[in-house]
């Protein structure tokens, strides 16, 4: 018999491998605000779906592979009016203060419509989690506020992620690597500011926001320790857009070339810098993969999301289509293998929706949303009157005492353990959730013979526009060792590692 000591003891200990079932704590450590919440968010989007999203997909699919330079503003003017580029800021920052993880619900509905217009409203949230994982919360409140207006004004201001480099993709999403790759990105340091020269690619939304969230280095041959992230606003002097990549799927959502000459960026624009990192208990290289890890366990759940968007759209095309279409005088959907199929896509769906929830509750309990989702706070800022925050909190959000109190918290009070866990269950939900994704859609393909591969019948639009997901946010190779590195290795010592390899 276990005692009751025993069980504490046991449930108490620090998040580890063998702690992965978050949901159950979650069910009493998560405010229950949350769930009425979600609810309202799936609604909304299913609303939105019925729409615009549906309504514009193949269209505007269609107008990419004619024109690729063409910039989907009419969409992103819809999103904009539906309030979806505020609804989770924060209230501390001016926004709607929607719970964080709900995203994921959201984006998967989108995302079983239109991955690229799915990613059109994301993406805005990557740059935005990016500017957080900085925690430099006058700038953070800075970037929100131009969000703000551009919803009141009709003139949508939204964020990006600059990371990825000609030469350096996977490179740039761990520290392990970025010292022994070919990044290019340099930031000088000068009086008042940096200036900055280099070339991003792939940046999904680049020709449409205003603010980028860029990520270079002081010094190219030790960039792990030099890494300089910045606030770049289009139009500076210096900054300019190159080309629009055609691309096999989402094309209705640009991935953008950033090109830096000489552009001087103020002090002001920085976000997160090596004088700022020396002033917490990890060396520079780890704070900066700590950031990193922040950023990435976030929008790494919303990925796996939207690839759950996609073995859902395929589940539902498929669906639609075996219980009209009759093959020998008898409907598809009574043959036995064919049940046996929808069982699976649909098994695939429900796993995957797990996994990203899992990561979004050790996000929320040990990574980016600790603060902002833990219960208390989470329902003091629902409650309180919105003219209090704008008053008396957001006036002292650039004060260096804040500053350093919620920077302190959030890098300092993060265990190892913590950090591994968030990375390694995003991770999880990243891979699992793109892989069923692409599953479904050839399974779908399957069910669907011919028809399938009409653009008209949507299925192979969504196998073009699932396949990116396994590319963006870390390749799922790189993934999979990521979950290896957080959660696996520890089981064995470095030595049967190495032996086995
Ligand atoms: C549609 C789209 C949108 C994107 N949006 C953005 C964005 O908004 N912002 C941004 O910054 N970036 C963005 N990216 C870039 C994206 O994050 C990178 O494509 C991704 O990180 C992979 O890098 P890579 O393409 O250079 O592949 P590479 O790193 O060149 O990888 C090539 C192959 O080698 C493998 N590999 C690489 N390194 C290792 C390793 N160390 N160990 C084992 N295998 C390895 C990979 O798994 C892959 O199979 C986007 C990409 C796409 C396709």
């Amino acid at each position: 018999m276990i005692s009751r000591s025993e069980i504490k003891a046991f449930t108490q200990k620090t998040p580890s491998f063998d702690d992965t079932f978050l949901g159950l704590k979650a069910i009493s450590r998560q405010p229950s605000g949350m769930s009425k919440e979600t609810r309202k968010v799936i609604a909304l989007a299913r609303k939105f779906n019925a729409e615009v999203v549906r309504p514009l997909a193949l269209s505007l699919d269609i107008t990419m592979q004619k024109d690729p330079t063409h910039i989907p503003m009419d969409f992103v003017n819809k999103a904009n009016e539906w309030g979806f580029y505020t609804l989770w800021i924060p209230k501390l920052f001016g926004g709607q203060g929607y719970n964080l993880p709900s995203i994921s619900f959201f984006l998967e509905e989108i995302g079983s419509e239109c991955l690229a217009m799915a990613n059109l409203i994301g993406v805005h949230y990557l740059g935005f989690a990016v500017a957080v994982s900085s925690w430099s919360t006058g700038l953070i409140n800075r970037l929100c506020q131009d969000t703000i207006n551009g919803e009141k004004t009709g003139k949508p201001c939204l964020m990006s992620l600059a990371l990825t480099e000609p030469g350096a993709g996977t490179d740039v999403e761990e520290t392990d690597l970025m010292d022994k790759g070919s990044v290019a990105c340099h930031a000088k340091k000068v009086e008042g500011g940096y200036v900055v020269n280099g070339t991003k690619v792939f940046i999904s939304n680049g020709h449409l926001s205003h603010w980028h969230m860029l990520i270079a280095f002081e010094d190219l041959k030790k960039p792990s320790a030099s890494t300089v992230m910045l606030a770049v606003e289009t139009g500076m002097k210096g900054f300019s857009f190159g080309r629009m990549e055609k691309k096999m799927g989402q094309k209705g959502c640009p991935a953008s070339e950033l090109m830096f000459d000489n552009c001087f960026i103020p002090d002001a624009n920085v976000l997160f810098n090596s004088d700022q990192g020396k002033h917490f208990k990890r060396s520079l290289t780890r704070t900066n993969m700590q950031i990193i890890d922040f950023y990435f366990a976030a929008s790494r759940a919303a990925v796996g999301a939207f690839g759950i968007g996609a073995a859902r759209g395929a589940y539902n095309l498929a669906r639609d289509y075996v219980s009209k279409t009759e093959m020998n005088g008898s409907l598809l959907i009574n043959q036995e293998w064919v049940q046996s199929m929808l069982a699976e896509m649909y098994k695939n769906v429900l796993l995957g929706r797990l996994a990203y929830n899992e990561a979004n509750y050790a996000t929320s309990m040990h990574g980016m949303y600790k603060l902002i989702q833990q219960k208390q706070l989470y329902y003091i800022t629902k409650y309180t009157p919105r003219i209090i925050f704008e008053k008396l909190i957001q006036p002292v959000l650039g004060n260096s005492l804040v500053l350093w109190l919620v920077r302190k918290f959030n890098f300092d009070m993060q265990t190892d353990e913590e950090i591994e866990l968030t990375s390694g269950l995003a991770s999880l939900a990243k891979f699992a959730g793109t892989d069923a994704g692409i599953k479904n859609c050839h399974m779908a393909l399957e069910l669907m013979g011919q028809a399938g591969l009409r653009h008209d019948m949507r299925a192979e639009k969504c196998l073009r526009d699932a396949k990116l997901l396994q590319i963006y946010e870390g390749t799922n190779q790189l993934n999979r060792l990521n979950l290896f590195k957080c959660l696996i290795a520890k089981d064995f010592t470095q030595a049967t590692v190495f032996e086995e390899n």
